[in-house]
């Protein structure tokens, strides 16, 4: 026995691979392959695996061997159907801590009603939401810097953190890394944006593919791309994956949608509906804030595509 495994082994599981796993032990950089005990297949319920990328396990060691002896109980997990079996379902990542979107000035221009998409997504997979605008270099007229501007307010008003970063300069990648620098975080946004480029200026080890070398290798990737969890050397865990970048909001509810827009649940008990949707029943408490100028049109804007799109 070594001296290793006498101690309670912690770790964080970063990788599948096929009956094995990897895993971060809790205070170590690097990587160790870890077997996958018999114990943690009973109880299965559906799902394919037996751990999940983001597991918080419990390790032990004969001696040459790290096993999973225990899944500790996850905080959030995001699922989707297996392809493989039918109702099984497969969790692409566990007790992800927050989601940051990536959006950018230009190439692709900046629309708003698409970080809210994904700040919608966060809030129903209960992960916080972080904001990030890449590419400032290229904010060159008054109306990009306006719209910056507008997103800083509108965004930092609704509690969420918003972070102007350039990843050819490096102009916000230190806040972007503070942000980062404990639990899990989930890399969304679209194509081009920069998020590899971003993760390479936060740590150039990660030395991800970037432009459209990175992008022809992600092509038609969607089902059979591994997760895995990718250690930030200032700290914290991110995850970045094309297969999971596209989220359902279409399972709530229309009248629980204000529920996901912070400043529109601040108010929503005042209308005169339990079910207001806030578009067009009488005595709505979210309109007047709208109408007063207290919720930003801009949000609103947002809130009422998304209604129409669950409708
Ligand atoms: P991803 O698809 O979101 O991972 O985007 P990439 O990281 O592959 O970047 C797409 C393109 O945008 C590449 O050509 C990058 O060089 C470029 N890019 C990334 N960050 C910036 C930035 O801050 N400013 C400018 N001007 N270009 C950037
Ligand atoms: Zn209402």
């Amino acid at each position: 026995m070594t001296e290793r495994s006498k101690e309670t082994l912690t770790a964080t599981v970063t990788r599948l691979h096929s009956k094995a796993c990897f895993a971060v032990l809790d205070g170590e950089q690097a990587e160790t392959r870890c077997v996958l005990s018999g114990r943690i297949f009973e109880n299965l319920e559906g799902e394919t695996k037996p751990v999940a990328v983001g597991d918080r396990v419990r390790l032990e060691s004969d001696g040459t061997t790290l096993a999973v002896v225990e899944v500790f109980e996850r905080r959030n997990c995001l699922r989707r159907p297996s392809v493989l079996r039918e109702k099984t379902f497969q969790v692409i990542a566990a007790n992800v801590d927050r989601m940051l979107v990536v959006a950018s000035v230009r190439n692709p221009v900046l629309k708003p009603g698409l970080i809210d998409r994904f700040l919608v997504a966060a809030g129903i997979e209960e992960m916080g939401g972080v904001v990030c605008v890449n590419k400032v270099d290229l904010a060159e007229t008054d109306k990009d810097r306006e719209l910056l501007d507008r997103c800083q307010s509108v965004y930092d008003k609704c509690g969420y953190r918003f972070v102007p970063t350039c990843a050819h300069d490096g102009r916000g990648v230190t806040e972007l890394k503070e942000i980062l620098s404990e639990g899990i975080t989930l890399i969304v946004g679209h194509s081009g944006v920069g998020k590899s480029t971003l993760l390479n200026a936060m740590d150039p080890r990660l030395s991800l593919a970037t432009g459209d070398i990175g992008r022809k290798t992600r092509k038609g990737t969607h089902t059979t791309t591994s997760v895995r969890l990718m250690q930030l050397d200032s700290g914290g865990f991110v995850i970045d994956t094309p297969g999971i970048r596209e989220f359902g909001i279409s399972t709530i509810d229309t009248h629980h949608l204000g529920h996901y827009f912070p400043e529109i649940a601040a108010v929503l008990h005042g209308c005169r509906f339990p079910t207001c949707t806030h578009d067009h029943e009488p005595s709505c408490a979210v309109r007047q804030k709208v109408e007063a100028g207290e919720i930003s049109a801009m949000r609103f804007a947002s809130y009422l595509r998304i209604l129409k799109s669950l409708k």
